[in-house]
């Protein structure tokens, strides 16, 4: 049996994995949940899974939690530590990392430091701090397999081949709602289109990151560092029909690609099992009714965000991690109504165009960028 922990059980990537792990058929048990502010939610699950250990963000919840379930056997912890004493139970096999953007650095690096294994769909962390990561697992014999749909293609397809023989990974993008729309027309989205995502149904955040394809940006810095690739040897193709999750061109001409229904609980399920494959989930792929597969050059002209982190994935260093500071902080603020939708990438294009690349060595250096970024992004937004 396969002993999980789950960091961010309450966010979309969470409640796919307990969907998984309730339909494994008893092969994996939760042993422990962290979650935010969605008590009733993380209440629910910890009757459903009886975990050994919950964490929650607010000592306040952590109390209430403590009163619902006076008698159960089952350790309360809240914050920062508390996340970290999930990652860190020592009968995890596997913790999947799903807390959204910088805020699950911490947490992820202990799972990793724990040298077990880490599904990671936290892109966020590989995107600011990927060399620690890696110097981490090195140092653990932690594995890392990833969760996002685009890098576990990769890595399906990558899985028995020499890494030294791939030209080139292409991630797929399916485009976000606004794929066809006139550049024009962009700046009037209401948060509601933003939202309304054609193909996946996933965390606010994120989907606000595939609007303006800054997803896509962050996956390639993922990618960077996941699989050891130069820039020369990322790129993306957009495919509206979300079927194809990645390619892969090898040296000999040969294109390895994964092709799968578009849902998160396939990708979840294969870091779970590796190197096993667990019992289909979905339906299976009928490609005579899906016909066409279609797959465009992304207009970076409409999409800048691509370009930005695109300079990031090549400069590294302090530059990735103003990258994903200054879009979290605009993220937020549109989400928040502050801001229209096309002031996200220029806020974030303002900020790095002022920004001073420095060296980060450490998980200190990194978060000083972070917050003077943040402070920064904000001064831009008050501005505008
Ligand atoms: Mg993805």
């Amino acid at each position: 049996m396969t002993k999980i922990s789950v960091l961010g059980s309450t966010g979309s990537i969470g409640r796919s994995t307990l969907e998984v792990v309730s339909r494994s058929k008893g092969q994996m048990n939760i042993i422990g949940l962290s979650a935010g502010r969605n008590l009733q939610l993380l209440k629910e699950q910890t009757e459903e899974f009886r975990p050994k250990m919950v964490s929650l963000e607010r000592e306040k919840d952590a109390q209430e939690f403590r009163q619902s379930f006076r008698g159960y056997p089952v350790e309360i912890m809240y914050g920062q530590e508390g996340a970290e004493a999930v990652a860190r139970l020592e009968e995890n096999d596997v913790i999947v990392s799903a807390i959204t953007g910088i805020n699950g650095l911490r947490s992820t690096l202990t799972a990793v430091q724990s040298g077990k294994r880490i599904a990671l769909a936290n892109k966020e962390s590989m995107v600011v701090a990927g060399p620690l990561i890696l110097d981490a697992v090195r140092a653990s014999g932690a594995e890392i397999i990833p969760v996002d749909s685009e890098h576990s293609g990769v890595f399906q397809c990558l899985t028995g081949e020499n890494r030294d023989h791939v030209k080139k990974v292409i991630l797929t993008a399916s485009g976000g709602p606004f794929f066809r729309l006139p550049i024009k027309e962009m700046k009037d989205k209401t948060l509601e289109e933003v939202l309304d995502h054609p193909r996946w149904k996933m965390g606010r955040k994120v989907t606000v990151d595939s609007a303006t394809m800054m997803n896509k940006g962050l996956e390639l810095i993922e990618a960077r560092w996941l699989f050891g690739l130069e820039s020369a040897q990322l790129d993306i193709l957009i495919h509206p029909q979300s079927i194809v999750h990645s390619l892969v061109e090898m040296q000999d001409g040969s294109v390895l690609a994964q092709l799968s229904p578009t849902d998160m609980k396939i990708p979840i399920q294969y870091a779970l099992t590796y190197p096993e494959r667990g019992e289909a989930l979905l339906p299976s792929l009928d490609l005579s009714r899906v016909k066409t597969l279609e797959f465009y050059q992304a207009d970076e002209k409409k999409f800048p965000l691509i370009k930005a982190a695109r300079l990031a994935l090549e400069e590294g260093e302090s530059v990735s991690v103003a990258l994903n500071a200054s879009n979290e902080v605009a993220v937020r603020a549109f989400l928040e109504g502050r801001i229209r939708f096309t002031d996200i990438p220029e806020t974030v294009i303002e900020l790095m165009e002022s920004h001073q690349k420095t060296k980060v060595a450490s998980l200190e250096d990194i978060y000083e960028v972070d917050r003077e970024t943040r402070v920064k992004t904000r001064n831009i937004i008050e501005q505008r």
